[in-house]
């Protein structure tokens, strides 16, 4: 760092520490590491194109590490988080902490340096990634741990201690932060060719000593706190998986003496049986809360707190991007002052900070009035601290009254109310909305208009996204062309997708999604109600971000948004042309969503607004009309006391959007996955004509799902091919799967397409894919 810099620190840390701990009881969970402008996202694939060399990567991190401490400290928290920073994610990370390492990465021993780590994460020429899945229901994505009977534990990376000594290197002091030893082994999989019945708790003994290492070395470099993320004790637990909570902590006590330990919990209240356990954790000085998500917590610990313990209490939401409402937190922080005691509250983000977008100050475009109404991580920060100095009684009126005036002028402005809206919404309360016709019949009458050939082909929207696609939509953007070259250069690509399918022999064809840049984006652009950020990006996986629009108001469609240019492909083609919507749950579940109303008044103005797309759809002549709902499942409850309300919304909500068209109108839905098992009967309650899912994975799983949807009589198409490789399925490949699935299935009801959107893909991949695909389905025709 530059020598004015160094000069800085030091005066920074001299003031931080110079309070008392009553002005600063203050903590924040985690903190984002993209860096306000993703610069780890671009110095991690520079170094992995090999543009640059381990060292400049590593040096993009420590400025990006120490500026993040420095603002906290520079923010007066006392609690600042350390190790909270990844170069791909914090299970990856303690995966090589403990060097549970799977075999294939021929691993060594030793420290676990950027090759083989990096190989986990993304797998190398030889060998593929560890599987990676959803981190609870964020859209935060982990690597899951491997583990079997035999592997070696061992202390094999020392990140936790080294970050921690760098901050103090800096004059700060920071709370380590590890993923907790029973949340690691819950959140695992067994190793492939372990027997189902291996138990993944029994590898506690094994992990702990190195946790115990771990514990040591941070006690002699001097830490005094330490921070165990826990967070598995939101879930639906049994007894046995509570009991290794209580297991591991009795074993780790005589190591955490000498040190405070705070175990941190989020994403949802802690169950009552769990709550228990917790509270009685041996060798724990502190238990942190969500208060946002977690609506029982208060009644919890109300219903009892250990005497002389500290409660992190989460009340600045770590999953959102408004500002926190800091005059009823403020109360709630007293009502829990009154019950813990008067040191022993500490003010603190209801969960890491990694799930919001990083910081407000980079969004110059954004409306002000809206501006005033957000709070990003780096403003997050300032608010714990503005709560933790208030409740030791030094408010800072500057500070609050603006936070009230902001609220005030979002419960009233005219940019969040809509009327007419409400009054729309409202009137849905009470009613049900569905189709009159049953399934069958409409299917009859569908058959009639559209006159399709058995097992029907057709693909799910997208097709190949080229450089030169994008270039157009950002020069139109940056009003760089007109608007007449634009809608020109878009009718070309078009005409040549509709012309490739019209070739391929494709029989319900798309217009490949060429004006889109994505699915949720496109719509909330043309809603009203949505706003975009320039950097709101949040961390999916690895280098991976996304930049979810905010619905700040009541939700409406001011005009047609698809109609233009679907009916301009289908005028193209005489063949069935889709129209090709995004469903109001995933609209809903990839947004920032409202949180002055519940999710599901929101989630009904869109089904509204998208309704009313649908019917313009019909109106124009379009006779199929696909609405996506790739993350419906996403939405789902982390807990499934939870699980009931959310699908009955959810799936009310979609058939909203359709409830109104014709008999003969076909309505197709997609979605991203095939594990709805525990979910089918709402998929069945959508009540869709065509469902098409992904499936190329794992065939066997979906049988039973297959099976429900005989009886209910839809149309599905479970894709045939894997659209996430560049590999290229045999004719013969693709027929053997829709023979297996012909097993199941009727040949009537059952449809041939890809397993996604081909935009990712290379036409080059595309082409032949598809051409193998029809191929496959016209050879089992003859044979049928
Ligand atoms: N229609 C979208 C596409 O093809 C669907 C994408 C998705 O399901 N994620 O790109
Ligand atoms: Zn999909």
């Amino acid at each position: 760092a530059p020598s004015f810099l160094r000069f800085s620190i030091s005066v920074r840390a001299f003031s931080s520490f110079s309070s008392s701990f009553r002005a600063m009881a203050s903590h924040i969970v985690g903190y984002p590491r993209m860096g306000p402008k993703r610069e780890l996202k671009f110095a991690l694939e520079s170094f992995w194109d090999g543009k640059s060399s381990a060292e400049e990567l590593q040096k993009v991190a420590t400025d990006l590490r120490s500026s993040i401490w420095m603002q906290m400290a520079d923010a007066g928290i006392k609690f600042i988080p350390s190790n909270t920073f990844s170069y791909y994610d914090q299970v990856l990370d303690t995966t090589a902490m403990l060097g549970a390492v799977p075999p294939r990465y021929g691993w060594n021993g030793g420290e676990i340096g950027f090759d083989v780590y990096f190989s986990m994460a993304r797998g190398n020429a030889s060998v593929p990634a560890m599987e990676m899945t959803k981190w609870f229901d964020t859209n935060y994505h982990y690597i899951v741990p491997e583990l079997g009977p035999d592997v070696k534990y061992s202390y094999a990376s020392h990140k936790a201690v080294d970050e921690y000594k760098e901050a103090k290197a800096l004059g700060i002091e920071t709370v380590p932060v590890i993923v907790g030893p029973v949340s690691y082994l819950l959140l695992s999989k067994p190793a492939k060719g372990v027997e189902k019945s291996f138990s993944l708790l029994s590898l506690i003994d094994k992990i702990l000593p190195v946790y115990k290492e771990v514990v040591a070395e941070l006690k002699a470099a001097g830490a005094r706190w330490i921070q165990f993320d826990e967070p598995k004790l939101v879930m639906d637990l049994d007894a046995h998986e509570l009991q290794a909570f209580t297991h591991a902590y009795s074993e780790l006590e005589a190591t955490l003496s000498g040190v405070h330990v705070l175990i941190e919990t989020y994403f949802a209240d802690v169950p009552a049986e769990a709550y228990k356990t917790l509270t009685s954790l041996k060798g724990v000085s502190g238990f942190g809360f969500d208060l946002i998500r977690g609506t029982k917590t208060l009644d919890l610990i109300k219903g009892g707190f250990p005497s002389g313990k500290f409660l992190f209490a989460g009340v600045v939401d770590g999953r959102n991007i408004w500002a926190n409402d800091l005059a009823t937190s403020l109360d709630t922080l007293c009502t829990l002052e009154a019950i813990v005691g008067k040191d022993n509250v500490v003010v603190s983000t209801s969960c890491s900070l990694l799930h919001t977008a990083v910081d407000l100050s980079n969004e110059p475009k954004l409306d002000k009035e809206i501006k005033s109404w957000l709070a990003f991580a780096a403003q997050k920060v300032l608010e714990v601290n503005a709560l933790a100095k208030a409740l030791a009684g030094h408010r800072d009126e500057a500070f609050f009254s603006s936070n009230a005036l902001a609220h005030a002028s979002r419960k009233s402005s005219p940019r969040v109310i809509n009327e007419a809206v409400q009054a729309a919404a409202a009137a849905l309360k009470g009613s049900d909305h569905r189709r009159k016709t049953n399934v069958s019949a409409r299917l009859d009458a569908q058959q009639k208009r559209l006159n399709l050939p058995i097992l029907s082909t057709t693909t799910i929207g997208s097709f190949p996204q080229t450089q030169d696609l994008r270039r157009v939509r950002r020069e139109y953007k940056a009003k760089k062309i007109s608007e007449y070259d634009y809608v020109n250069s878009i009718k070309e690509e078009i005409n040549k997708v509709v012309k490739i399918q019209e070739e391929l022999d494709i029989d319900v064809l798309v217009h490949g999604e060429p004006e889109r840049n994505d699915m949720v984006e496109y719509f909330g652009e043309q809603l009203s109600g949505f706003a975009f950020t320039a950097n709101g990006w949040v961390q999916s996986y690895g280098s991976r971000c996304v930049k979810p629009p905010i619905i700040y108001g009541d939700v409406s469609r001011p005009k047609a948004m698809t109609v233009f240019w679907s009916s301009m492909a289908q005028s193209m083609t005489t063949r069935p042309m889709k129209g090709m919507l995004t469903g109001p749950v995933t609209i809903l579940n990839w947004s920032f969503v409202r949180n002055d109303q519940p999710r599901h008044e929101t989630c009904y103005q869109i089904a509204l607004a998208i309704k009313d797309e649908v019917e313009d759809l019909e109106k124009a002549g379009i006779t199929v009309i696909q609405i996506d709902e790739a993350a419906l499942r996403e939405g789902l409850p982390l807990r499934k006391s939870e699980h009931a309300f959310y699908l009955d919304w959810a799936v009310h909500s979609f058939r909203i959007t359709n409830c109104g068209v014709q008999d003969t109108t076909q309505i197709h839905t997609h979605m991203c996955y095939s594990n709805f098992n525990d979910i089918i009967h709402s998929i069945i309650n959508m009540d869709a004509d065509v469902i098409t899912i992904e499936n190329s994975r794992s065939d066997e799983k979906l049988l039973s799902v297959f099976r429900e949807g005989v009886k209910y009589g839809a149309g599905i198409g479970p894709g045939v091919y894997d659209i996430h490789s560049p590999r290229i399925p045999s004719t013969e490949e693709i027929a053997d799967r829709i023979k297996k699935m012909l097993a199941v299935l009727e040949s009537h009801i059952l449809w041939v397409n890809p397993d996604c959107g081909l935009k990712t893909r290379k036409y080059s991949e595309v082409k032949p894919a598809l051409s193998n695909m029809v191929a496959a389905a016209k050879l089992l025709r003859t044979e049928l």
